[in-house]
């Protein structure tokens, strides 16, 4: 029995004259995406994309489990393809369907016949599944009300489909459809799920990321990249720049007054990340920032990190408790990597006293203390490129 994946659309059935766009896209992705397990047909009709496997050993958990994570579907389902013929299809549900139905008490059976051409109408395809699952099934009664199990028979134009029900997707809209965005990437808990925030927003993501050897190791750099490995599940890949920090808050230790370290390495990121942003086709920022978290989160430090950058900085947690974020970091697998003990260049010449108030105007001649255009320039001549996929 040939089984395939159908995936029904979400919110981009609403986008209008974009519809197309953004259907293509959504195909495109899930191919290039699915391309890892196997070769595959996909393609759409009558807001379903129908995704059909063209190997025989393709494991379909792998399938359903990829497309789970892919933004732009509303809901999927496995479902067998049956010839259009009645006897074909009920003999299809009664088999497909066993372990299912042997495990609910109560079903329903709904029929959608788009192909107008298939002599029977809708109620009679239903009457004469749901007879045929009774008689198979007799432990089974029918409650179309509230059924354990609603079978879908659905006449297409090219074949039937037979399934029980859907499962919610990934929700949100496909990547790539709202332009491009480059995330500020720490190992913490914060930025991987921000991240994935805004790739559900329909944004490509590139990611930059400061390390600061010999402060900061390698294995935290290949932490980072495995919380990257993580989000890319829904985002796609993600090309990863890997910033040199070092000769940055070594010049920011000689040179400026230990309360202001923080906040000064702060702006030279954001400086560093617009410009790599810039050169990469992205038109925004990304940061794991939650307002009240940290000194460098109050308002005041994030109006002085923002003066430095004319892109437009989303900050999806911003007004997120922690649990909360911990919560949506568990759903995506990156906690346990989060968790893991690994220094950030944050970590290192922290103030002991860092400024919660600070005044853009004496953090900005503070900065100015060291050579800043030089510095961001040869941090950025230096950066490392890894692509995440
Ligand atoms: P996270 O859990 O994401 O590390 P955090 O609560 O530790 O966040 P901070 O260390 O103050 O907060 O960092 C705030 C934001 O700055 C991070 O969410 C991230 O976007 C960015 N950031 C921090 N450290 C780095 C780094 N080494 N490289 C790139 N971006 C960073
Ligand atoms: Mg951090």
């Amino acid at each position: 029995m040939k089984e395939i994946v159908l995936v029904k659309l979400g919110e981009i059935v609403l986008k209008g004259l974009n519809r197309k766009n953004f259907e293509d896209t959504l195909i495109r992705s899930m191919k290039r995406r699915l391309s890892k397990i196997g070769s595959f047909k996909v393609r759409a009709a009558q807001s379903t994309i129908y995704v059909e496997p063209m190997d025989d050993d393709i494991d379909m958990d792998d399938v359903t489990e990829c497309v789970s994570r892919i933004f732009g579907v509303a809901a999927f389902a496995r479902a067998c393809t049956a010839e259009k013929d009645l006897e074909k299809i009920k003999q299809a549900a009664c088999e497909y369907l066993r372990d299912v139905l042997e495990d609910a008490k109560t079903f329903k059976v709904e029929a959608k016949r788009s192909d107008k051409k298939f002599p029977y109408k809708s109620p009679e395809i239903c009457t004469e599944v749901g007879g045929c699952l009774l008689e198979t099934f007799p432990h089974l009664t029918v409650d179309v009300h509230n059924p354990d199990v609603t079978v879908t028979v659905e006449i297409r134009d090219f074949a039937a489909y037979i399934r029980s029900d859907l499962i919610r997707g990934a929700g949100g809209i496909p990547v790539g459809t709202g332009g491009k965005a480059c995330v500020l990437i720490s190992g913490g808990i914060d930025s991987p799920v921000a991240s994935y925030m805004m790739a559900k927003r329909g944004l490509e993501l590139i990611a930059v990321h400061f390390a600061s050897p010999p402060y900061t190791s390698l294995r935290a750099e290949e932490k980072v990249e495995e919380l990257l490995r993580r989000v890319a599940r829904y985002s796609g890949r993600i090309k990863m720049f890997t910033v040199p920090f070092t000769h940055i808050q070594e010049q920011i230790r000689e040179n400026c007054k230990e309360e202001y370290f923080t906040i000064i390495m702060r702006r030279f990121m954001m400086q560093i990340s617009e410009q790599i942003a810039r050169e990469n086709d992205c038109q925004a920022l990304i940061t794991g920032e939650s307002l009240g978290q940290v000194a460098s989160q109050t308002i005041g430090s994030v109006a002085c990190t923002d003066a430095v950058c004319a892109m437009p900085v989303f900050r999806p947690l911003i007004g997120m408790d922690k649990e909360e974020i911990i919560e949506i970091s568990r759903k995506i697998d990156t906690f346990e990597v989060s968790i893991q003990p690994y220094e950030d260049c944050c970590t290192v010449f922290t103030p002991k006293h860092p400024r919660t108030r600070p005044v853009i105007e004496t953090v900005a001649a503070e900065q100015n203390k060291t050579d800043c255009e030089a510095l961001i320039k040869e941090a950025v001549e230096n950066v490392k490129i890894t692509v995440i996929q």
